[in-house]
């Protein structure tokens, strides 16, 4: 049996392919290798994953797509905690179609609900345990709301959303949780920084509370599948009396722009 089916023991990578362009490949595969180096996993032919992703393109007809690339430690008779000494990991790559917001999201913003963080603290690896962020994000569904965002027990500070980063503008300026384990250090969250900064925008990596999620002039979650989603409610009361502030609307609009050149 696959060590990533009994223990869960793998990582994963998703990046978006967009008009026959990878969308930030290098640092996505340079994560993913930080993700196995952590976790151990050896994977020799590691420069044939680009390979494989622009085969299934070609082979699917398709010039966009959410790709997906997990590896786990593979197949091992017994189901023994400790890792093998050798082992063939087992590698999977599956393009799917690429995930658009709705016009509704983009014109009005998602809605959201809070929930306590309660996952393992090594977010920081984009490891295949997601157990927590989906118990959470169908618990958000199942009560109306379009995403969650997780919040420290005790401390209130918020970490991320179910699978995007969490930005929150205020002054102004960006605010966001510090890289560190108890989080992951989003692909999208980095380039929307970058992005910002080429607009004259700073941003601040800081822990911030949900009492400042209340009183951001605009909450942003980002992620590879739908870049940057804007959100205008949390748990039922509106952000920035519910509408999307400019420098919400022009990250998101310099997003779109940057992603299509
Ligand atoms: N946090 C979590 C828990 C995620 O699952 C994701 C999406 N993979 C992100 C943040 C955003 O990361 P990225 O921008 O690299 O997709």
């Amino acid at each position: 049996m696959d060590r990533g089916y009994i223990f869960g023991d793998g990582i994963y990578e998703a990046f978006l392919i967009k008009n026959s362009k990878f969308i930030d490949f290098e640092p996505h595969m340079k994560r993913m290798k930080r993700s196995l180096d952590i976790v151990n996993i050896t994977l020799p032919e590691f420069s044939k994953i680009e390979m494989i992703c622009n085969d299934l393109l070609k082979l699917n007809s398709i010039n966009s797509a959410l790709m997906y690339v997990q590896i786990t430690r593979g197949e091992l008779p017994t189901r023994e905690h400790n890792m093998p000494h050798s082992n063939t990991p087992s590698v999977i790559v599956i393009a799917y179609p690429e995930r658009e917001q709705t016009k509704e999201w983009i014109e009005n913003g998602i809605s959201c609900m809070l929930a306590q963080d309660i996952r393992w603290t090594r977010r920081d690896i984009k490891s295949l345990n997601l157990l927590g962020n989906v118990m959470l994000k169908q618990k958000a569904s199942d009560c109306g709301f379009d995403d969650v965002i997780f919040y420290e027990k005790g401390s209130l500070v918020v970490t991320e959303a179910s699978s995007s980063n969490v930005i929150i503008i205020k002054d102004d300026k960006l605010i966001t949780h510090p890289v560190n384990n108890y989080i992951l250090d989003g692909i999208t969250k980095n380039r929307t920084i970058q992005l910002a900064k080429t607009i004259g925008i700073e941003t601040i990596e800081k822990e911030f509370i949900i009492d400042d999620l209340f009183t951001a002039s605009s909450v942003l979650l980002t992620s590879s599948g739908y870049k940057i989603r804007l959100c205008t409610n949390i748990d039922g009361r509106p952000i920035n009396d519910g509408k999307i502030c400019k420098i919400g609307r022009l990250l998101f609009n310099t997003m779109e722009k940057w992603i299509n050149e």
